[in-house]
């Protein structure tokens, strides 16, 4: 930890390495997106006009919550400038791809692309880093929700995911919208309340049974989907004083079709070294990095990292590592020891790799 460099500091040595193409806006991302939409408004026509079993139903709302999380990375993607540079276009468009995340282009593009990626896993600046144990103990569940054991709150944590995203972007949009002008936080709120508007008027559009399949439980499943992501893009890596990618970031691996349909959004510390670059260039960048810094670099199969915040607590005891209020038991950080249960696949047999240890 005492070695931390900031983003500009590996971008700087990597960009040698990077052709110019790499840092172009590519509109042609957009036909992903077109695709996403169109299947949307198809899935959309099919339950308004049929009288489908409702197991059929949520076939069509696996397609819709798959269809409305892609959207989202396309999103994400459109608002750090990668896919069109003219600032209009580029909200108008990041706007449709994340109204079915209900989430505004000014809202995302502050708390995101502004705090975020500036302070990222910064203890108090970065609305996205999990609390420390000071932070979190004067709040008044603390002990209640900490009274609990580890795999019930752990449960819940992941049943939680399929609401996370929105309320967290409800909880950014009243932390930020004070911080803005007049004129900006009518925007901000017409941004926040129109996908809402119409969300809620295709009730009355389509019948209260048919808006559960076609909108309830595909928002759920795109939470769900974008917070597998997100919860594990930094959430098992220390806190930092200093910015650094390597050290506060964890790119996770998918199966290539699962990259495809999601923009290489699991390419997460590439994305930290460069919000701006066109995310196809970013299994290069990822071999630079494994050729420069091997020692310093994080990456983990999904599934493993999912199964590793299961097993851990997520309250920072201090930077570098986590611990369960409950029993006092500290877990060690992504670079710091990160312990947890591995189960291995040939054997079903469990190996502790590091053991917890007991402090404080
Ligand atoms: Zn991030
Ligand atoms: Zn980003």
């Amino acid at each position: 930890m005492d070695d931390l460099h900031s983003f500009s500091w590996y971008a700087a040595k990597l960009k040698k390495h990077l052709p110019p193409e790499a840092f172009k806006p590519v509109p042609a991302r957009l036909y992903g997106g077109l695709t996403y939409l169109f299947i949307t408004i198809t899935a959309f026509l099919l339950i308004y006009f049929n009288d489908f079993h409702p197991i059929i139903l949520l076939f069509f709302s696996a397609i819709l919550g798959a269809c409305f999380a892609g959207l989202g990375f396309l999103g994400h993607e459109i608002l750090h400038g990668t896919v069109i540079r003219k600032a209009w276009l580029r909200d108008l468009l990041g706007a449709i791809a994340f109204w079915p995340l209900n989430t505004g282009p000014t809202l995302w593009r502050k708390w995101h692309n502004l705090n975020h990626h500036v302070h990222t896993q910064h203890d108090e600046n970065d609305p996205d880093a999990w609390p420390t144990l000071e932070r979190i103990s004067k709040l008044s569940w603390f002990k209640w929700i900490y009274g609990l054991p580890l795999f019930i709150r752990s449960f819940f944590a992941f049943a939680s995911l399929t609401v996370q995203f929105s309320a967290h972007s409800m909880k950014m949009f009243f932390t930020y919208v004070k911080e803005f002008n007049r004129k900006k936080q009518r925007d901000l709120w017409l941004q926040m309340i129109l996908p809402w508007v119409s969300w809620l008027s295709l009730i009355f559009a389509i019948g209260f049974r048919k808006w559960v399949f076609a909108y309830l439980i595909p928002l759920l499943i795109a939470n769900f989907i974008v917070m597998a992501y997100i919860s594990t893009n930094h959430r098992l890596n220390p806190l930092t004083p200093v910015n650094d990618p390597l050290a506060n970031s964890l790119t996770v691996t998918v199966p290539k079709i699962v990259d495809i349909l999601h923009f290489n959004f699991s390419y997460h510390t590439e994305h930290h070294l460069f919000p701006g670059m066109n995310p196809k260039y970013y299994p290069s960048v990822k071999q630079h990095i494994k050729a420069m810094w091997p020692e310093r670099y994080h990456e983990m199969p999904m599934m493993k990292a999912l199964h590793a915040l299961w097993q851990t607590p997520r309250v920072y005891q201090k930077q570098t590592n986590l611990i369960d209020p409950k029993n006092k038991k500290t877990y060690g950080s992504l670079g710091n020891n990160l312990n947890y249960i591995s189960r291995n696949s040939d054997s079903i047999k469990k190996s502790v790799l590091h053991k917890p240890t007991r402090k404080g």
